[in-house]
């Protein structure tokens, strides 16, 4: 599915486009949420575990599931952007600076826990070596070569647009 086939379907059926939008965001996201902690589960097992078997079946169960999940962020994302674009149009100004770096100062470790210490494998990548390390409230990963803070991080494991990232970390 795409943001066109979800608008054509409202025009066509005399839906409100934001209503068709919210409707099948919230067919989505549970789905997401389920897959995402079926992989951050499956992580946990990969790290604790020192069975190569288990870890390799483990890995490539991890690699189905984000298989699965790819599609359906996209999809989320790009309906999220769509309704935020339109959002911004029509009520300039929801989000302010003070709101912005208030999100900017929520705990990156209760998005990203760090169990161990500074460092872990990286939620964004097959990584069996933990290559994210955390500073002051930003993470970083060495193999994907980027970093986050806490409002990229939501945004990228949520699967949502700036302004819901920056509300949900009020
Ligand atoms: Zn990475």
């Amino acid at each position: 599915m795409t943001v066109t086939t979800v608008i054509s379907a409202a025009k066509e059926f005399g839906v409100p486009e934001r209503y068709a939008i919210m409707r099948r965001l919230t067919f989505l996201q549970p789905q997401i949420k389920h897959l995402e902690r079926e992989i951050w589960a499956a992580q946990r097992r990969i790290e604790r575990s020192n069975d190569p078997l288990v870890k390799a079946l483990t890995e490539s169960f991890i690699k189905d599931q984000e298989k699965e999940l790819r599609p359906l962020k996209r999809e989320a994302t790009a309906l999220l952007n769509h309704v935020n674009g339109k959002e911004t149009v029509q009520a300039p100004g929801g989000i302010t600076p003070e709101m912005i770096d208030q999100a900017r100062q929520y705990p990156i470790t209760s998005i990203i826990d760090f169990p161990k210490g500074r460092h872990r494998c990286c939620p964004f990548h097959e990584d069996s070596n933990p290559s994210m390390a955390l500073y002051d409230n930003h993470v970083h990963c060495f193999v994907c070569n980027r970093s986050w803070d806490s409002i990229s991080a939501t945004m990228e494991l949520d699967g949502v647009g700036f302004r819901e990232a920056v509300l949900a970390l009020q």
